[in-house]
């Protein structure tokens, strides 16, 4: 059985549920499980593979609970650049849908190293066109390349814009074939072990783009297999206008009408809701993947992180689709959760009769994010938004999924009184490793299990060709 040696970290974040910080550590591992994490001196001398952690900061890795990796594909697409997401969707849509299985794997191996090199150790990934032959496996397999934990959606849109639906015609699919496809990839694929490195989860795109009946049958068919539920949820008041205008419900509303509040089920943003929508969700356990960056770029809004935090809702780090971001940096994510969750406290005025308190009175201490807070979200909190008890944490028994970070750069020079601060509130840096299930996937912020060379080449030619036919056609 393989093992791995990590040593002398300056100081090893464990996220364990002491929230220990440890300095001169590291950790030893058997067969992609963690055995003993403590005091190098305390370790083993040896291993099949050592990675000396001097000068290094170690951290579990991150867990992003969000993403659409096809859009890679339409990074900084000029047509999506400054409109909200309903218009950014119409300016898209038409494009992703030209993806092929190729461009699948590809799009997939440059998102994922990516995030590998950001320190995200597991991936939540949001698909929900599968047009030209494309298929959930051509996204599998390539994670399987580069070794990244992947949880894959079987995502569907069925709503076409003739029936009242936001995508067009061309770009949805029948609902009988989605239900089947559903469940030929959770048959093939979906492994519910511990230490798992394949799990599938069902995501309807949103309400606005499949039918009520899709919506109830996907959470029948999730519960019969016992895997996850996912859509986006509150995130535009665009949306909102849609439930009230076509189900007289609100968002949440709706979508406890179609079965979807449980503690299987997270959704993606959860911006515009009310305190009882959080108490609902905390009361159902329903979990929420924020994407700050996202949230910003198409002008949705600010996330009420902290209200969640203290109704005690599951809440997970998010990079969203790179149509969106334009980055699959989840450190880049963390420092924009705690940014944005400031800001909040800047533009509202605190509740209740504390009117014109400053935004720093001790009273107002609970609306702060800290850097340790990012941290954990990203990373206990993205666990056990996916409903996994094996990462998030460097513990003994949970996988060996970690990253380390070179502390000695001019970027954290001044920082290192608090250089587990520093890896939020300074500017992010690329992993120095990243180890997923106890191998070694980044070295010097570079994937060591694919040659990207030739996939980044592949992928800008794809990427050119399917937006080059779209401007051709537009303004
Ligand atoms: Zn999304």
């Amino acid at each position: 059985m393989p093992t791995l040696l990590a040593r002398n970290a300056d100081v090893v974040v464990t996220m364990d549920d002491g929230r220990r910080e440890l300095p001169d550590a590291g950790l030893f591992v058997r067969d992609g499980i963690i055995e003993q994490v403590g005091p190098t001196e305390k370790l083993p001398w040896d291993a099949d593979v050592v990675l000396d952690l001097t000068g290094q900061i170690l951290l579990p890795g991150f867990v992003n609970t969000h993403h659409h990796l096809d859009q890679t594909l339409t990074r900084a697409l000029p047509a999506g650049q400054d409109i909200n997401l309903f218009p950014w969707l119409r300016a898209h849509y038409e494009i992703w849908a030209r993806r092929t299985p190729e461009a699948s794997r590809l799009c997939t191996l440059v998102g994922l190293a990516e995030l590998a090199a950001s320190g995200c150790t597991t991936v939540f990934d949001h698909t929900y066109i599968f047009k030209n032959g494309s298929r959930l496996d051509d996204q599998i397999s390539a994670a399987g390349e580069i070794g990244v934990r992947f949880h894959a959606s079987r995502g569907s849109m069925s709503l076409g814009e003739s029936q009242g639906g936001l995508p067009p015609d061309s770009c949805v699919e029948d609902e009988a074939e989605i239900l089947d496809d559903s469940r030929r990839v959770i048959e093939t694929y979906h492994d519910a072990s511990r230490g798992s490195m394949t799990r599938i989860v069902l995501a309807p795109c949103s309400p606005f783009s499949v039918t009520p009946e899709l919506l109830r049958e996907t959470a029948e068919l999730a519960r019969a297999y016992g895997v996850g539920l996912h859509t986006h949820l509150c995130e535009t008041f665009d949306e909102e206008r849609y439930t009230l205008t076509r189900f007289r419900q609100r968002p949440v509303a709706w979508m406890e009408t179609m079965g979807w509040l449980g503690d299987d089920v997270w959704f993606a943003h959860a911006i515009h809701v009310d305190d009882d929508e959080i108490r609902q969700f905390a009361r159902t356990g329903v979990g929420v993947a924020h994407c700050p960056c996202s949230n910003m770029r198409l002008a949705s809004g600010i996330a009420p992180v902290k209200k969640y935090l203290a109704a005690s809702v599951r809440v997970g780090i998010g990079v969203d689709g790179s149509a969106s971001n334009d980055a699959s940096n989840i450190l880049l994510e963390a420092r924009q959760a705690m940014l944005l969750a400031r800001l909040r406290i800047g533009l509202l005025p605190p509740e209740g009769p504390r009117t014109l308190l400053s935004t720093s009175d001790p009273l107002r201490r609970g609306e702060w994010m800290t850097a340790r807070e990012a941290l954990e979200i990203a990373t206990r909190g993205g666990a056990s938004v996916l409903g996994r008890s094996d990462i998030g944490a460097l513990a003994p028994g949970m996988c060996a999924d970690l990253f380390s970070i070179d502390l000695n750069t001019v970027d954290y020079a001044g920082a290192l009184n608090d250089p587990v601060a520093a890896t939020v509130f300074c500017a992010p840096q690329k992993a120095r490793y990243t180890v997923i299930d106890g191998r070694v996937v980044v070295e010097n912020g570079r994937v060591t299990t694919v040659e990207m060379a030739p996939v980044m080449e592949a992928h800008n030619r794809f990427s050119r060709g399917l937006a080059g036919a779209r401007v051709a056609g537009s303004p």
